[in-house]
């Protein structure tokens, strides 16, 4: 028999979690305070154990242990790339309340001179099915919930070192600027858009300033093209999008992006005229993915600059990434650079993305996790993997 999982509060709204404080007994009178408390504990602290919220009352703290977890997932496996890049395999257990299987996730962690990057996943697998893409392979397991796309931030910021120390100022809150996670991008596994609800709502928790305070410059969310949610990722989320273009018709764009057969690119790119407004920013990201002799003549250059006219752009080349059995080649280094000379030629910036990670295969298009295979355990031998406390 299957057993019910606790629930994470970590993912909550205020109005959630005020229920949930209420349903355990917390008078109306207290619930508002406790809900600023424990957000405060949850998100601008980072504490991942009750014991720690000190304002709390004793037997609070014990209502709250026996109800409800902070929704940290077990760490099955943590590697790190040459270049600095962290992969995390992460597992969670079902933290809705609802019964159901362990899943297993990938997150990735990019360190770069002036940022670090967080790659959150938003599904486990994906339903749809790119051809380039290594998740595009794994069957759809399921939606993450809103907890659990946030626990993917938290539990990286506890392996980072990157919750303000509390032991040193105990009413320090994490500082704004000299984050080792300064970003976030869902360009994990998953297409978000197809999981709107949770990643809304884990994004919302992610920009609140009374939570994780992330500004909106610094959170993006990519989408293959579900073009019904782009217009409401402009008005209820506000964050920066990235489309993942990579091709100029829709014979290949069909092909290579399949979800194009039911949102073509006229459509996807008149979403796109209308996203910079309602979002309120400057500029949408177009991700071109590098695939020698399918998509990257200059013909096409020419083409990508004539369909992105008058749509505020910058465009990510990203030379492909390839993973075991996949059918692509990676372009040359001198196409990706005349692709790329051409259309900075015409005004577009147009950074070739460096692949990070190869190495632990968690570049870009790399993430597949192995949910339906049997656990494996923390290794601590091979190169390039840390051993876990
Ligand atoms: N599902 C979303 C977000 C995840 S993919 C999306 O498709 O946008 C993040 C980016 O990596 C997308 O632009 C995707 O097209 C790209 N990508 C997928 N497989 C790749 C590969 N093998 N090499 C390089 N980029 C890849
Ligand atoms: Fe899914 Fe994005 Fe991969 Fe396409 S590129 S299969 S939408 S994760």
């Amino acid at each position: 028999m299957s057993q019910i999982n606790p629930i994470s509060i970590v993912g909550q709204d205020r109005e959630q979690l005020a229920m949930s404080l209420a349903a355990i007994g917390v008078s109306d009178s207290q619930v508002r305070m406790r809900v600023n408390q424990l957000w405060h504990w949850i998100y601008e602290r980072g504490v991942a154990d009750f014991d720690l919220m000190l304002n709390l009352s004793k037997s609070l703290r014990d209502d709250l242990k026996q109800n409800f977890t902070l929704g940290r997932p077990e760490i099955v496996e943590e590697q790190v790339s040459v270049d600095g890049t962290r992969k995390w395999l992460f597992r969670f257990m079902a933290s809705d309340g609802n019964t159901g299987l362990p899943v297993d996730v990938e997150t990735v962690y990019i360190p770069e001179p002036e940022r670090g990057t967080l790659c959150v996943s938003s599904q486990v697998g994906c339903s749809l099915t790119c051809t380039f893409c290594h998740t595009g392979t794994q069957k759809m397991v399921r939606n993450l919930t809103a907890s659990e796309i946030l626990a993917q931030v938290l539990a990286a910021r506890d392996r980072l070192g990157d919750h303000p120390d509390s032991a040193v100022d105990p009413e320090i809150i994490a500082p704004h600027s000299g984050r080792k996670v300064s970003n976030i991008v869902m360009m994990g596994m998953g297409e978000p858009l197809l999981n709107f609800e949770n990643v809304k709502q884990a994004l919302l928790i992610a920009l609140d300033d009374s939570a994780l305070g992330f500004s909106r410059r610094r959170v993006t969310l990519s989408t293959s093209g579900v073009v019904p949610a782009i217009g409401r990722t402009a008005s209820e989320i506000r964050c920066m999008l990235a489309i993942s273009l990579h091709a100029v018709n829709d014979e290949l764009r069909n092909e290579l992006v399949p979800i194009n057969r039911k949102y073509p690119l006229d459509q996807l790119l008149q979403a796109c005229r209308t996203y910079p407004d309602v979002a309120n920013c400057r500029r949408i990201t177009f991700e071109y993915v590098m695939l020698k002799d399918v998509n990257d003549s200059l013909d096409e250059a020419r083409e990508l600059v004539r369909l992105l006219r008058g749509i505020p752009s910058k465009i990510n080349l990203i030379p492909f990434n390839p993973w075991p059995g996949s059918q692509y080649e990676c372009s040359s280094r001198k196409q990706i650079d005349r692709f790329a000379g051409y259309l900075m030629e015409k005004g577009f910036e147009s950074p070739v993305r460096t692949p990070r990670g190869r190495d632990i295969f968690a570049a870009c298009g790399q993430l597949k996790s192995a949910s339906e295979k049997p656990a494996k355990s923390p290794r601590t031998d091979a190169k390039g993997l840390v051993e876990l406390n």
